[in-house]
C-alpha cells in the first residue's frame, strides 16, 4: 500500500511536469507564430431579427506549421499568462482595420468586434497603442467594439471605467463579453460607457427548454433594456432559439445557424452573393 501510494504520487507529479513542458512548448511556439505567420483572423457575422448582417467579430485561429489547429481556448490563456497576448492583441487590432477597409471597399462596410482580454487592456500603453494603429490605418474608431469579459470588470474598477471612457472618447465602442458567467459588479455597469451585452452560448444552449438557462438569457434582456444596451445572443444554432429570442427582444444573433467563422475572403464572397449589406 506504501509503494502504490508513492506510486500514486509519482505518477501524479510527472503528469503535472507533462502539462508544465506542454505549457513551455506551446508558450514557445506561440512566439514563433506570429512572424512565420501561423496566425489567421477568421470572421463571424451578427445578424438581426431579419437575417440582415449588423456586424462581424474577430475570432483569432492557430494552425502550427505542423498542421495540427491549436483551438483558441487552448492558446489564449497560455498568450495571457506570458504576456504575449500584447503583440497578439495589437496584430488583432491591425487585421481588424484591415479587415474593417477591404469590407468598406467591397460595399460591405460594418462594425467589427475584437475580443479584448483583461492583460492587454491593463497594458499601461494600451490607449496609446489604440490610438497609433488607428491612426496609422485611419480606420474609423466607431466601427470598432471591444469585447472585454467579466474579468476586467472585478478589480481595479476606477482605473478601468477612465480607462474605457478614454477610448470610448477615441469612439471606441463596448460590450461586455459571455455576460452572466463572471461576477462583476453591477452596480459598476451604469458607470461604464457600454454599448452591448453579449449572452454567452453556455445559457443559450438549452434556450428555450431549460428553466434556468431561460431564466438568466430573460434576465440579461431585461437588464440590457433597462440599461439601454445593445444585446447579442451568441451561439445559435437552432431556429427555435433564433425565434424565441427574436420573440423576446434581443435584436442581435451570432451562431453556426447563420454563419461559421470563416477567413475574410469567404465572408466576401458570401457577402456579395446574397447582396446584402
Ligand atoms: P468568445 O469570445 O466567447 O467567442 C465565441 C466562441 O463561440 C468562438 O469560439 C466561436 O467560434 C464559437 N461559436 C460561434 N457560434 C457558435 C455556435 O453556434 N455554436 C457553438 N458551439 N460555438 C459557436 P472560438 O473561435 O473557439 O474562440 C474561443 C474563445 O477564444 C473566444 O470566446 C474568446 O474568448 C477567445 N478568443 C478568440 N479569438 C480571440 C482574440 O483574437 N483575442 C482574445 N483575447 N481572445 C480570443
Ligand atoms: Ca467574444
Ligand atoms: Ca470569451
Ligand atoms: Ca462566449
Amino acid at each position: 500500500a506504501k509503494g502504490s501510494g508513492r506510486n500514486g504520487v509519482a505518477l501524479f507529479e510527472s503528469s503535472m511536469q507533462a502539462d508544465a513542458e506542454r505549457k513551455l512548448t506551446l508558450e514557445r511556439d506561440l512566439a514563433l507564430a506570429l512572424e512565420n505567420g501561423e496566425l489567421a483572423m477568421h470572421l463571424q457575422l451578427q445578424v438581426d431579427h431579419a437575417q440582415a448582417p449588423v456586424g462581424a467579430e474577430l475570432l483569432m485561429r492557430w494552425r502550427r506549421a505542423d498542421g495540427v489547429l491549436v483551438p483558441p481556448d487552448v492558446f489564449i490563456p497560455i498568450a495571457e499568462s506570458s504576456g504575449l497576448i500584447v503583440p497578439l492583441g495589437n496584430w488583432v487590432l491591425r487585421q481588424a482595420c484591415a479587415a474593417w477597409h477591404r469590407l468598406a471597399g467591397a460595399g460591405h462596410p460594418m462594425p467589427l468586434s475584437i475580443n479584448v482580454s483583461p492583460a492587454q487592456f491593463r497594458q499601461p500603453d494600451f490607449v496609446d497603442q489604440v490610438r497609433a494603429v488607428l491612426q496609422e490605418t485611419a480606420a474609423p474608431a466607431g466601427q470598432l467594439i471591444f469585447e472585454v469579459t467579466e474579468g476586467l470588470l472585478v478589480t481595479d474598477l476606477d482605473d478601468t471605467i477612465a480607462r474605457m471612457h478614454e477610448l470610448a472618447g477615441l469612439g471606441i465602442r463596448f460590450s461586455v463579453d459571455d455576460f452572466g458567467t463572471g461576477y462583476s459588479n453591477l452596480a459598476y455597469l451604469k458607470k461604464m460607457p457600454l454599448y452591448e451585452l453579449k449572452i454567452d452560448k453556455s445559457f443559450i444552449r438549452d434556450t428555450p427548454n431549460d428553466v434556468n438557462g431561460t431564466a438568466i438569457v430573460q434576465s440579461i434582456l431585461a437588464m440590457a433594456d433597462h440599461l439601454g444596451l445593445r444585446v447579442v445572443a451568441e451561439g445559435i444554432e437552432t431556429a427555435q432559439q433564433a425565434r424565441y429570442l427574436a420573440d423576446n427582444g434581443s435584436p442581435c444573433m451570432q451562431g453556426y445557424l447563420f454563419s461559421r467563422p470563416a477567413p475574410l475572403e469567404d465572408l466576401l464572397a458570401a457577402l456579395d452573393k446574397t447582396g446584402a449589406a
